[in-house]
């Protein structure tokens, strides 16, 4: 699929960043509970998930990704908490696979995407990214506090390449002294398959998830234990501002991809906006407060009134958290990451 440019006139932040991305949590629940995003102790049987009349219904949420795509966005990507547990996605994308120019993507924790791969892909999603932080299930488990099998989401990701939602991107957090030592078999089975493996830093995304930096294992030592097994070779962006980093085998076996969120800040090319389950825009995934389109879309403004807010938003924007991070500012109280869709 290819991208359209933006249009001449798409606002850009304060720190000259078009607006190329935007990512759509439909749903704050998950059937996971991973350590990193949505611990169980945080996240318990009692948690106050959002009401169903607080989330954005599926019209509202196509009227607003009109309104992102006339002011550039290119990119759609449906996330949650897990997007698959909310109801009729399909209708969703197929509504917005009427909006001329846009990629659409989806990322799902892949264990209810055997059943379904074929369906979204006929409603009309381009794209899907697989999280999956182990191939063993004892540590799988360790990851994600959820009772399913490794194989499911193999199974589903062998689905979604099957009816033609590839190249499959598999998204697999590391996180020290727990998954680490799975570097090299999730590699091994990857490398090859034509699927994509991505090696995400453990980030303090959200309050929950007490991270610490020394459980943190740096982009750079994830690429040395590989390239010791398998020589690897730097690979250019495929456009500005691409998350990953991307390498692949000397011998053809493939690629893989590196999120340095802490090691390696991307602020400077970060063109991506995330609206929640319940029609907030957030600018950042670390942000602290967002701005509520919700009480305009249903408080009668015109689609010029949102269009005008969504770009005034967006031109405000000065967002580098990563950036700050690493320079040692303090961390705030910021949005759970299961809410704005990581
Ligand atoms: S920390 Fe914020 S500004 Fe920086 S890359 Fe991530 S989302 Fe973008």
């Amino acid at each position: 699929m290819n991208m359209r440019s933006p249009p001449p006139a798409a606002p850009r932040d304060r720190r000259n960043r078009p607006m190329h991305d935007l990512r759509i949590s439909i749903t704050d629940r998950c059937n996971f509970r991973c350590v990193y995003c949505m611990p169980k102790t945080v996240f318990g049987r009692d948690y106050p998930f959002l009401p169903r009349e607080e989330l954005l219904t599926y019209e509202e949420i196509v009227r607003l990704a009109r309104l992102f795509a006339a002011q550039g966005v290119c990119k759609v990507r449906l996330t949650g908490g897990e997007p698959l547990l909310r109801k009729d996605v399909e209708r969703l994308i197929e509504q917005l696979a009427t909006i001329p120019g846009l990629e659409l993507t989806l990322t799902t924790n892949g264990s209810l995407l055997a059943a379904r791969a074929s369906s979204l892909r006929d409603a009309g999603l381009h794209r899907v990214t697989v999280s999956l932080d182990a191939l063993d299930d004892d540590v799988f488990k360790r990851m994600n506090d959820a009772d399913y099998p490794v194989a499911r989401v193999l199974a589903g990701i062998e689905a979604a390449a099957a009816c033609g939602l590839a190249p499959v991107k598999v998204n697999m957090v590391v996180k020290r002294g727990t998954n680490d030592n799975e570097i090299l078999p999730m590699t091994r089975h990857f490398r090859g398959s034509g699927h994509i493996l991505r090696f995400i830093e453990y980030m303090d995304a959200g309050n929950a998830n007490a991270w610490q930096v020394k459980e943190v294992v740096p982009a750079g030592e994830v690429v040395r234990r590989i390239d010791a097994e398998f020589p690897l070779e730097a690979v250019d962006p495929n456009y500005e501002g691409e998350v990953a980093e991307r390498w692949r085998y000397r011998d053809g076996g493939g690629e893989i991809g590196v999120i340095a969120s802490v090691t390696q800040a991307f602020c400077s090319g970060c063109t991506r906006i995330r609206l929640s389950t319940d029609g907030k825009l957030y600018t950042c995934l670390f942000a602290t407060s967002g701005h509520d389109l919700r009480s305009l879309l249903r408080g009668g403004a015109g689609d010029e009134q949102i269009a005008d807010a969504i770009a005034r938003i967006w031109q405000a924007r000065d967002d580098r958290y990563s950036e700050l991070r690493a320079a040692g500012a303090p961390a705030a109280q910021k949005i759970e990451m299961s809410y704005i869709g990581g």
